[in-house]
């Protein structure tokens, strides 16, 4: 990837990101603290999607960096990939909340925040072209997939993503700090064999590649 693409990607994800902290489209957009747009390489092979940010990422303006952004970065770094390295974002830019006493409490994004949001995502896609996007949770798949996804049952299988990519579904790291004794441990196996897939495909020569290579080898025919 030459310095300019990188630059010019990387102006293009500012430009977004300024039109996405100016949003109010949604109820949300008022109450959040900041717009967690999205971060990482502007050149990543892997895209990390997962359903909206919580309490930690809102106030931060970052995604992933709470708790369960602790064991993405753990998960990651199973498969020798550093958080640098990914770029990571949600599938909304703000934080869904709802009132209980006098707290507020996270919440899934419901389905007109996920259609508005969409062309944020889908512009950041445009921009990154990742080779794959890795979608954590129900929510963040289904967003792709349709609402007939099953992440306990469709989970680790490889779809035909957006622009391209292959498409794969995980749990959440929060559902895996959810679980206890043998259900964690369960639940982190299956996470493990979901990134080794992950590992393999990124490993893959691209089409391109493979293309570029055909052309060393025998020249243009
Ligand atoms: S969630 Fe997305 S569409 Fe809704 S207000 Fe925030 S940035 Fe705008």
């Amino acid at each position: 990837m030459s310095l300019s693409e990188r630059a010019a990607r990387t102006r293009a994800l500012e430009r977004a990101a300024t039109v996405a902290a100016a949003c109010r489209k949604c109820r949300i957009g008022y109450t959040r603290s900041n717009n967690v747009y999205g971060e990482g390489d502007p050149c990543a092979r892997l895209m990390v999607v997962g359903e909206g940010p919580g309490e930690t990422e809102d106030l931060l303006g970052r995604p992933f960096v709470g708790r369960a952004g602790q064991l993405l970065d753990q998960m990651l770094a199973a498969i020798n990939l550093p958080r640098e390295d990914v770029y990571i974002c949600n599938t909304v830019k703000c934080r869904p909340t709802l009132v209980e006493g006098d707290k507020l409490r996270n919440r899934a994004p419901d389905p007109s925040e996920m259609t508005n949001c969409r062309p944020f995502l889908d512009e950041q896609i445009e921009i990154i072209a990742p080779k794959v996007i890795l979608a954590l949770g129900a929510p963040a798949a289904k967003s792709f997939l349709g609402p007939q996804f099953t992440i306990t049952k469709q989970r680790g299988t490889w779809f035909a993503g957006p622009n391209g990519s292959a498409l794969m579904a995980t749990f959440h790291p929060a559902y895996v700090l959810r679980q206890t004794g043998n259900s964690m441990i369960g639940v982190k196996r299956d996470v493990w064999t979901d990134l080794k897939a992950v590992r393999e495909k990124l490993r893959q020569p691209t089409e391109l590649a493979a293309e570029a290579q055909q052309t060393f080898l025998f020249g243009d025919e």
